[in-house]
């Protein structure tokens, strides 16, 4: 509560009138909690693969390996290590979403380059899966283009084919299909698809319906929050579909 100034004031000298302040606290304060969530989420996830590693490398330092096995142990601590990288690069990329950087990269951006690009970058995956990845484009592979940040863009496509190829049976399809009027990208596979338990959960920050599924497809838990970050910050619309045992059906529209 302020008192007024002295050009509110009644003809008595009393104050006439008052400001209140009023400051709704409830969205800080559910910030505040899912950062100290994730830090801890943070700690338990790299703790895990560094554990691992310490305990190879105790056990090859104390010589107690013999020479056969040493290429299987550096070949685990290498594996940890690896996923330890995979795990910090996410969390990068989540906060620099959270701090809104990577904007000043914004400008068109033609999806149809994007998924080409990304298509490519994934044929050697999708073949070593067995899944055969397609890709249904505009007509004439005209542009669309979206005002956006190009690498947000690529890893928000890369991340839900790289998702439709890894949670994937052997044979299986991916179909990517991007349309201009309106500007959608969907991305649909014909894997394991999502139990209507976990489908609204697997947007959060390292939710994994198997973890232990996920640990040996390399996974972090984290793809699917960096698209719905990407897609919020693109101002578009997020749609899942999933049947278990059928395949899950993603769409993005801008
Ligand atoms: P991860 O790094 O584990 O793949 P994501 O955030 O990308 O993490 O996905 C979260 C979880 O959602 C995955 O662990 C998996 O259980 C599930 N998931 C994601 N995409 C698919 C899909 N296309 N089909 C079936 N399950 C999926």
């Amino acid at each position: 509560l302020a008192a007024p100034s002295a050009a509110g004031q009644g003809s008595d000298g009393q104050p006439e009138g008052a400001v209140v302040l009023a400051l709704d606290v409830t969205e800080k304060e559910e910030t505040d909690h899912l950062r100290r969530e994730f830090s801890g989420n943070v700690s338990h996830e790299l703790k895990t693969p560094l554990t691992s590693i310490l305990g190879y490398a105790e056990i090859m330092k104390a010589g107690i390996v013999p020479q056969a096995d040493m290429p299987d142990f550096a070949a685990k601590i290498y594996s940890e290590a690896k996923r330890m990288i995979a795990l910090v690069e996410d969390i990068l990329k989540l906060s620099k979403l959270d701090e809104g950087l990577g904007e000043e990269a914004h400008g068109p951006v033609d999806l149809q380059e994007v998924c080409k690009g990304v298509m490519n970058r994934l044929e050697a995956a999708a073949e070593a899966a067995q899944v055969s990845l397609e890709f249904d484009g505009t007509e004439g592979s005209q542009p669309v283009y979206v005002m956006g940040s190009l690498p947000m863009l690529d890893e928000l496509v890369f991340n839900l084919c790289e998702n439709a190829i890894k949670y994937n049976k052997r044979p299986g399809q991916v179909k990517v299909t991007l349309t201009a009027e309106p500007v959608c990208l969907t991305v649909a596979d014909t894997g394991i698809g999502i139990a209507r338990e976990h489908q609204e959960r697997v947007f959060e920050r390292f939710y994994r319906v198997d973890k232990s599924h996920s640990k040996m497809t390399g996974g972090t838990g984290l793809g699917l929050s960096i698209v719905k970050h990407v897609v919020k910050r693109h101002g578009a619309a997020l749609e899942l579909e999933s049947q278990q045992g059928k395949g899950t059906t993603i769409r993005v529209c801008f």
